[in-house]
C-alpha cells in the first residue's frame, strides 16, 4: 500500500471514530442494567447520567462501562430506593470509581454511605436535566423498607417511565402515573408486585423486570406474568436478555 491509500485509510478511522463519538455523546437512552438478582436503571442524556440503584454488588460497574462514554467519570445522580443489599450493594463500588455528584435516598443503615453529597429523601423531590423530569416520591411512610420505598418518574417528551422498586400491587395502583408508558415491574416480578387492579389506571407499552437467573425467590412469578399476558402488555426481561436499552 502506498504513502497516500495509507493516510486515506487512517483519516477515514479517524472521522469514523470521531462520528461515532459524537453520536454517542448525543445519545439519550435508558438501560436496565443485568446486575443479577437486583436492580440498576441508567437514564443517560448526553454526558449527564442518573442511576437509579446500585444493584448488588460491583456488576453495575461493567454496565456502566459499557454504556457511559470511556471519558466520562462523573455521574451526576444516583438516586437510592431503599436500603437492602440488591438495590444499594454496588453504591460503594462506583463510589470508588466514579465521582458522584449527589445521592437521593432513604436513611441508610451502613456509616460508610453517608457523605456529604446523600441527601435523604423524606417526600418527595423533583428535578430536570435538559427536557426530562425526574420526580421522586417516598412511596409510603411505612416502616417495612419495600413499602417505604423511593419510586422514581420520569417524563421526557414522548414517554413517561416508572421505576417502581419493591413496592406492593397496591402502592403501584396507587402511585403509577396514568401516562406510563415503561414500566419497571415491581419487586422483580414478585407475585405481591403485581395484579389486575394495579394496572387498571395504566396502561404501559411495555414491562421490564430486572431480576436475576436462577434466584432462589422464583422471580419472576408466574402470578405476575399472567398478569402481564392478560393485560397484553409486553415484557422484558434481564435475567434472559442481559442488558435492556431502549431510547428516552
Ligand atoms: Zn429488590
Amino acid at each position: 500500500m502506498n504513502k497516500i491509500k495509507i493516510t486515506f485509510v487512517i483519516v477515514l478511522a479517524s472521522l469514523f471514530t470521531f462520528v461515532y463519538y459524537v453520536y454517542r455523546l448525543n445519545q439519550h437512552i435508558v438501560v436496565f442494567c443485568d446486575v443479577g438478582q437486583g436492580a440498576a436503571t441508567l437514564f443517560q442524556i448526553g454526558t449527564m447520567q442518573v442511576l437509579v440503584d446500585a444493584g448488588p454488588d460491583g456488576r453495575v460497574l461493567s454496565c456502566l462501562g459499557k454504556y457511559m462514554p470511556y471519558f466520562d467519570t462523573t455521574i451526576e445522580v444516583v438516586i437510592i430506593s431503599h436500603d437492602q443489599k440488591d438495590h444499594c450493594g454496588g453504591l460503594l463500588s462506583i463510589l470508588n470509581k466514579y465521582s458522584v455528584q449527589k445521592i437521593f435516598g432513604p436513611p441508610l443503615s451502613k456509616k460508610a454511605y453517608r457523605m456529604t453529597q446523600y441527601i435523604e429523601i423524606h417526600d418527595q423531590l423533583v428535578f430536570s436535566y435538559a427536557s426530562y423530569v425526574f420526580k421522586i416520591k417516598k412511596s409510603s411512610q411505612s416502616s417495612d423498607k419495600n413499602e417505604s420505598a423511593n419510586i422514581v418518574s420520569i417524563f421526557s417528551p414522548s414517554n413517561t417511565y416508572f421505576i417502581s422498586s419493591d413496592i406492593s400491587a397496591l402502592e403501584l395502583y396507587r402511585l403509577m402515573p396514568p401516562e406510563t408508558t415503561v414500566l419497571e415491574v415491581p419487586h422483580h416480578g414478585s407475585k405481591y408486585g403485581l395484579s389486575p387492579l394495579s394496572l387498571s389506571l395504566a396502561h404501559p407499552a411495555l414491562a421490564v423486570i430486572s431480576v436475576g437467573k436462577y434466584n432462589v425467590y422464583g422471580h419472576p412469578s408466574n402470578e405476575a406474568l399472567a398478569v402481564l399476558k392478560a393485560k397484553k402488555i409486553p415484557f422484558l426481561r434481564t435475567d434472559t436478555q442481559g442488558d435492556i436499552v431502549l431510547p428516552l
